[in-house]
């Protein structure tokens, strides 16, 4: 079995336990332990919630250091469409792709252009009638990872065709082979707007390998780029631009929902807004849909946590930037359809669910535990402050039964504790010992004493 790996992860010098991150993860994955964050391996789905949300930087992800791509003899940049949005629109998309190329790139590859490919590849995949419907879109890795710890049962409505990164890793590798590099020469780098593509990548769901070696955050890249750009001679440039704006516009929410062009679809933003929905969906309540697009970032790509732009100077950037590339698909829609009809798109392993560990293997047992931590529940004050650690009194009931905590973590509890004792202790304090007491003793009935 394939072991968990996570892209964020905690930088314990600069965590100062102020539980802003443990309130706001989608899947309450963190707790505060010893005064620093820590985080359940089982639950966390790389969203970035919490490196967005840290006030002290503390939270990381982990991305390749350009020195990578000396271990290859051809690499090739894949920049996700949200990057385009990090700069002024007044530079071209193909000066930027240009300018990766000056950072050490041997060759561009767009997403964007995936894109393209990805949204003809599953309009056709709707127009199926054996589908589970709504069908989801499987673009964003969090909502994946989230379907698969929190909503195992709605993996059969997951459309079961690659992402745009994995297709254009697809193209950009085959590309490198046609120069007549071998496979393993070949280094293949996605410009990332997420740690959840960097753990996709390292992990991926649904194929065996990726066919990405690694990643670079578009915070990382973003410096380089610009230092590079008052160099490019515009009379240099190499042609690496070919995607419309139908692939551009995947870079914010909606943009999917756009490119795909079949039935009744739904476009839904931000991690809590996607729980919410698919809530829905598991009640059967939005059967009437088709396409539901989910994206954890609030605004899509363009608002991941790895980004430098506002999010929504970003999305009025790359709407604008789509408008001006145009409508028309740039990819050859007939052969796009010929290698779907041969599966090239499809995933090719079954998305497993990783439901979040029972309270016991044994289920008598895990009934006892659920009934005990519903008792610790009613005896919690409720006020879901996170001043125990973890998110809210619900959470910290499990990590009881579980034997992560205990109820004296509660500081509402412990207080209450502690002015029992002190009542006791001043009660105790009035106690007289007999010996030194002035009233006689009595005794029932008797006249012991004399
Ligand atoms: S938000 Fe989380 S990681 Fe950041 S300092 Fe507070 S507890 Fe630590
Ligand atoms: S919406 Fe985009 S940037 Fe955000 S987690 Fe999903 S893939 Fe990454």
């Amino acid at each position: 079995m394939r072991d968990i790996y996570h892209s964020v992860t905690l930088d314990k010098d600069k965590c100062r336990g102020c539980t802003n991150c443990i309130k706001n993860c989608p899947t309450e994955a963190i707790r505060v332990r010893g005064g620093k964050a820590a985080i359940l391996k089982s639950k966390c789905i790389d969203c970035g919630e919490c490196i967005r949300i840290c006030p002290h930087h503390a939270k990381i992800a982990s991305t390749d250091d350009l020195k990578t791509l000396s271990n290859y003899k051809y690499n090739i940049a894949i920049p996700a469409p949200a990057f385009y949005s990090q700069f002024s629109e007044d530079i071209d998309i193909n000066i930027l792709l240009n300018a990766l190329k000056a950072i050490g790139f041997d060759y561009v590859y767009e997403v964007a252009e995936a894109a393209e490919r990805v949204s003809i590849a599953i309009t056709n995949y709707l127009k199926k009638n054996d589908r589970t419907a709504p069908s989801i879109s499987s673009s964003c890795p969090a909502i994946i990872r989230l379907i698969q710890v929190r909503f195992p049962e709605l993996i059969e409505n997951i459309i079961p065709i690659n992402s745009p990164m994995e297709i254009a890793g697809k193209k950009a590798r085959e590309y490198g082979v046609q120069l007549g590099y071998r496979d393993k020469d070949i280094g293949v780098f996605f410009i990332t707007p997420c740690p959840a593509k960097v753990t996709s990548i390292l992990r991926p769901v649904g194929v065996k390998k990726s066919y990405i070696n690694g990643a670079f955050s578009i915070t990382q890249i973003y410096s380089e780029i610009i230092k590079k750009l008052s160099s490019i001679n515009e009379a240099d440039l190499e042609n690496l631009q070919k995607s419309s704006g139908q692939g551009i516009i995947w870079g914010v929410s909606g943009g999917e929902k756009h490119a795909v062009d079949y039935g009744n679809r739904l476009s839904v933003d931000g991690i809590h807004n996607v729980i919410n929905v698919l809530e829905e969906v598991e009640m059967g309540k939005l059967n009437n849909m088709d396409y539901i697009e989910c994206q954890a970032c609030i605004g899509g790509c363009i608002g991941g946590a790895l980004t430098v732009e506002n999010r929504f100077i970003a999305r009025i950037k790359l709407e604008r930037i789509a408008r001006r590339y145009g409508q028309k698909f740039s990819v050859d829609c007939d052969e796009v359809l010929a290698d779907y009809k041969k599966g090239e798109y499809f995933l090719k392993e079954e998305i497993k669910p990783k439901p979040i560990q029972p309270l016991d293997k044994n289920l008598g047992r895990a009934v006892e535990k659920m009934k005990h931590m519903e008792k610790i529940l009613e005896d919690l004050p409720g006020l879901d402050c996170g001043a125990c650690g973890a998110p809210n009194c619900q959470a910290l009931a499990e990590d009881i039964v579980r034997g992560y905590a205990q109820e004296l973590d509660c500081i509402i509890i412990l207080k209450e504790r502690v002015n029992e004792l002190a009542e006791k202790m001043v009660a105790l304090s009035k106690t007289v010992p007999p010996a030194m007491g002035i009233k006689e003793p009595e005794e029932e009935g008797t006249n012991n004493w004399d």
